[in-house]
């Protein structure tokens, strides 16, 4: 199945796993002149990883304006007069990395992370990728203008459907070869050194030889059983927001030859998730599930109290990680409720067919209809909330606004405003797990680093499989850039073309 064709000399690269991460891999080891095997689990029609069901949204450093226009060239003036992009800065996304990761992260993997980000996306755009700005979802309107806010203001065009068909495009075109419906299951050595990967596809199972292998297969938020076992019990009851052949295929093949397990391992990306959502993400449904405009309302459990702050920090900051508090509730479900005076703000996914939604013209009338829900303590909840909070600062979508409760146990930080105005309406969510965050120690060059400490020979992984860059929470729309930055360090440096380029910047 590969070697044919197969240039003297030539390299032969085998990536394992056909999301975003492997997909940039494979194309940046086509460029660096491998041959290159892509083996993907999944059947064709359900290609694409988690990747497939993003909304395609990535986190770069730019400058301003002429930046976006490098990845944007279609602009028009029109577009460009209505809208302020501002700017993110090297050290505004560095700064954030650290500070929602308690300072636990990768220094150096999230300095790669962070200074190769733009570059990284324009190399994508080359690649036939194509961005938009994220008019919808992270830019609202002021005076006229649409102004960007929390660092994120790119997503590619057909969201994650159409950020994998377009780098598949490309690595086919590029003369790569896909492999569907191939699940690696191990991986060979030979002299200490990375050989093959042992495959299971059609009922059989055979050896595929390489030079270098590249994991790319995921983190294992699809595996209710290493989910309890690692993050703890009860989170067999997340649902799974995306692919369900993200099990923990590449950590258990790399550890079974000695790879170090790194990172935090008992800790995921989770979110707040359509109660009535499949146990495994609806590829017509994509991201719609989600529930992300909490910071305009309040989020009460069956018991009729609220929980978190719901506008502790702009939704892209604490999003990540309240799913795994919705999932500390009774039953695992929480109601996130507003009034008619924020509706309008509500992000699409709020407007979908497939939505857990209650609407009535009083609270009392919202609450009889929430089903379980403990009715007295809920009404009790909202209005010691609505006469704690501060009427005297505006309300600002744009900015932290600093408009807060006062004296509350869990306060509202931000953006709180009463309920009090008819309609009513009321979001039914539960845990939605996106991916988790323990994986492999990868270095810079991203070569699979040993319990010693050394490099495995010939292993080379990227994407949601590294273990080190995210702890605890995460900045959204982190997750593809760094699966593209990191895939496309991976796919280089194992065709070959990172050391021949190290080697020419030494002889020079
Ligand atoms: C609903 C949802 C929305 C999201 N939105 C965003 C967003 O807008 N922006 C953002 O930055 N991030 C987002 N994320 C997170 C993002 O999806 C991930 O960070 C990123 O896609 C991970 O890419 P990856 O290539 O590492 O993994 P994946 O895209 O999951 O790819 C892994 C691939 O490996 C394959 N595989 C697994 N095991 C094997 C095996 N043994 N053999 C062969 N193949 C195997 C899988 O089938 C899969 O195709 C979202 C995630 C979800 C679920």
């Amino acid at each position: 199945m590969q070697g044919e064709g197969q240039a003297m000399g030539q390299s032969r690269v085998v990536v394992i796993g056909g999301g975003n991460a492997g997909l940039c891999s494979a194309l940046a080891a086509l460029e660096g002149g491998a041959e290159v095997t892509l083996l993907e689990a999944a059947p064709e029609p359900e290609r694409g990883g988690n990747s497939g069901f993003t909304a395609g949204a990535m986190r770069f450093a730019y400058d301003g304006r002429e930046d976006i226009v490098q990845l944007v060239p279609d602009l028009s003036e029109e577009q460009l007069a209505k809208t302020d992009f501002g700017s993110y800065s090297q050290e505004q996304f560095f700064d954030d990395m650290a500070r929602v990761t308690q300072y636990r992260c990768d220094p150096d993997l999230v300095d790669l992370l962070v200074t190769r980000s733009f570059d990284t996306l324009k190399w994508m755009r080359d690649k036939g990728v194509r961005f938009l700005p994220i008019y919808g979802r992270q830019a609202f309107q002021v005076d006229g203008k649409f102004t960007f806010w929390g660092g994120l203001t790119l997503e590619a065009n057909g969201g994650g459907p159409g950020l994998v068909d377009s780098l598949f495009a490309a690595f086919e075109s590029a003369g790569g070869k896909v492999f569907y419906g191939h699940r690696a299951i191990g991986l060979t050595e030979d002299g200490g050194k990375v050989s093959g990967v042992v495959v299971r596809a059609g009922g059989e199972i055979r050896t595929i030889s390489a030079d270098a292998v590249v994991l790319a297969c995921g983190g294992f938020q699809a595996n209710a059983e290493w989910r309890t076992r690692y993050l703890g019990p009860g989170w067999e009851f997340a649902k799974v927001r995306g692919t369900q052949f993200d099990v923990g295929d590449g950590h258990r093949m790399a550890m079974d030859i000695g790879a170090m397990s790194w990172g935090n391992w008992s800790g995921c990306h989770a979110v707040g998730w359509d109660s009535n959502a499949p146990a495994f993400g609806d590829r017509l449904v994509g991201d719609g599930f989600q529930k992300h405009s909490y910071p305009f309302g309040i989020i009460v459990n069956s018991r009729g109290e609220r929980f978190v702050d719901e506008g502790a920090d702009f939704r892209n900051y604490t999003y990540a990680k309240y799913g795994q508090e919705v999932l500390k509730q009774p039953g695992q479900i929480a109601w996130q409720v507003f009034d008619s005076k924020v509706s309008h703000l509500l992000r699409d996914e709020y407007r979908i067919r497939q939505v857990t939604k209650i609407v009535a013209p009083t609270l009392e009338e919202l609450v009889r209809r929430m089903d379980g829900i403990n009715a007295e303590q809920f009404l009790r909840t909202v209005g010691d909330y609505n006469a704690a909070v501060d009427q005297s600062v505006p309300f600002n979508p744009n900015v932290k606004d600093g408009r807060g409760t006062s004296g509350l146990a869990v306060p509202k930080s931000n953006w709180a405003n009463t309920l009090d105005s008819p309609p009513y309406e009321a979001y039914a969510v539960t845990c939605g797990i996106t991916f988790t965050f323990g994986g492999l120690k990868i270095d810079t060059s991203a070569r699979v680093i040993d319990v010693t400490g050394e490099p495995i020979p010939g292993l080379y992984a990227c994407g949601e499989i590294v273990g080190g860059i995210f702890y605890f929470n995460y900045p959204g729309g982190s997750g593809l850039t760094a699966g593209s930055v990191f895939g496309r360090i991976a796919g280089s440096a194992a065709s070959g073309a990172l050391d021949r380029s190290a080697a020419s910047s030494v002889s020079a």
